[in-house]
């Protein structure tokens, strides 16, 4: 197993050049089949006697990679989609490679430390103090449970007489919000928004006092959401945190898609109000350039999560010696270092690199919805905030936008699938990649 033979060797070789050509030349789009189909092409192929490492690879990049939509296509603007550097794409080789364990510092110091400096960057831009940190884990919806439960175990112990627990949020928040009060078992209080689209504090207030008021639950965590993922709207974060903390709630800010422009000084000032956060979240693998996955999960006072997230074990106190073990802050124990890939990528470009990338989606964002506005047949819903812009096209119901939506992907021109909001389809582009050109727009609206 362990010899590097000729066979390997030449696997290797094979890898790195697919590998390169997906980094230098731009894939298609690419789409998905059914797995009727797939399996007519491809067969089993788990085989007792295997495929061997050509054929095996052969597969990959022949048809199954080929049934996978290209997430980082400049005119892939669906959802979220992700632009990871090529410096981040390359040194996910590396960690591959590596066999790193990203669980304890004993293990993982060095790659630990490097994480927490790319962590460190994220806390010092949302103005938290240098006691805070956390950690990389999966993704926005892993980070959001596991801040809730520190904050839940925080409530507990200042209210043991509440007979039901619950999370205030609006009703753009983001879904996996409603999957974390399910696994937590708590309930879910929606806030109306302003007509503006935004939660604001006063709203958050009466909310919270209402039910403290007339129920016996207690609200044991405020999200703020900072961008919301369909219209990117920045909640009032200043507004909120004092509302939460003024009830002495945990504030935490949901920004999976939209911190990542803490970064960009032309929107820093929306999301004023961050650093009074009692946790936070920002996915990398979103608008800062990491592959997937990994999410930055930073805590205000990290002694909190570890005390509600550390596991215990015969076999595991030897790692309790003090030393900052990731493990310790999230709902994980084994983890890959997710974080290395964006910590290089940050590291060897630097972060102004990060701020002129970043301005450069939002300019591109904003010149999107110059095109929609001037469009004759599009209604833009909002001004962008950041760099989602949403729009309706007049005339249209809800088939023609999924039948414009296919075709676009048929014609390997761009992948926008519909959305809606208020019960109404729309349109949205989520621009989070530097090499989305204003001509890449174009190029879509022309078909509109
Ligand atoms: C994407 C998103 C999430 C979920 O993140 P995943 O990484 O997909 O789990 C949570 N909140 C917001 C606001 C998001 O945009």
């Amino acid at each position: 197993m362990h010899e590097f033979t000729a066979e390997v060797e030449a696997l290797a070789q094979e890898v790195l050049a697919y590998s390169l050509d997906r980094l230098k030349n731009d894939p298609p789009l690419d789409g998905p089949r059914t797995a009727e189909d797939l399996f007519s092409e491809v067969g089993n192929t788990i085989t007792a006697r295997g495929l061997g490492g050509h054929h095996a690879l052969e597969v990959f990049t022949s048809v199954l990679a080929k049934a996978c939509i290209s997430t980082d296509h400049p005119r892939n603007l669906a959802f979220i989609p992700s632009a990871p550097s090529e410096y981040a794409n390359l040194f996910d080789l590396v960690v591959g490679a590596s066999a790193l364990y990203g669980g304890s510092w004993q293990e993982g110091a060095g790659a630990v430390f490097a994480e927490n400096q790319a962590l460190r960057w994220l806390s010092d831009l949302a103005g938290l103090p240098q006691s805070a940190g956390g950690v990389f884990v999966q993704g926005g919806t892993m980070g959001n449970l596991s801040a809730l439960v520190v904050a839940r175990a925080e409530a507990r112990k200042k209210h043991p007489q509440a007979t039901r627990w619950v999370i205030a949020c609006s009703e753009e928040a983001h879904s996996s919000i409603v999957t974390a009060a399910n696994v937590m078992d708590v309930d879910v209080l929606k806030v109306p928004v302003a007509a503006n689209g935004k939660l604001m504090g006063s709203a958050v207030a009466a909310a919270i006092d209402e039910l403290h008021a007339t129920t016996s639950s207690r609200v044991f965590a405020v999200v703020a959401t900072s961008g919301t993922t369909n219209l990117g709207i920045i909640d009032d974060l200043k507004g909120i945190g004092t509302a939460a903390h003024d009830r002495g709630v945990w504030f935490h800010v949901d920004g999976a898609y939209g911190l990542a422009a803490l970064c960009a000084p032309s929107v820093r000032a929306k999301f004023d109000g961050v650093e009074e956060a009692d946790s936070f979240i920002v996915d990398p693998h979103k608008w800062l350039f990491a592959p997937f996955d990994a999410c930055a999960l930073i805590y205000r006072e990290p002694e909190l999560a570890r005390a509600a997230h550390t596991q215990h074990a015969s076999y595991l106190d030897t790692l309790k010696d003090g030393a900052w073990s990731p493990s310790d802050y999230a709902i994980q124990l084994t983890r890959r270092t997710r974080g290395l890939p964006f910590w290089f990528s940050l590291a060897a470009h630097g972060t102004n690199a990060y701020t002129d990338a970043m301005e450069h989606t939002i300019t591109v964002a904003q010149a999107a919805a110059e095109l929609v506005r001037a469009h004759p047949h599009l209604e833009l819903i909002c001004e962008p905030e950041l760099s989602i812009v949403a729009f309706v096209r007049t005339g249209w119901q809800a088939k023609d936008y999924h039948n414009w939506s296919d075709q676009l992907l048929a014609d390997q021109v761009g992948f926008i699938p519909p959305s809606s909001h208020h019960g109404q389809p729309i349109l949205r582009f989520a621009i989070v990649n530097p090499w989305t050109k204003v001509s890449d727009i174009e190029m879509i609206l022309s078909r509109l």
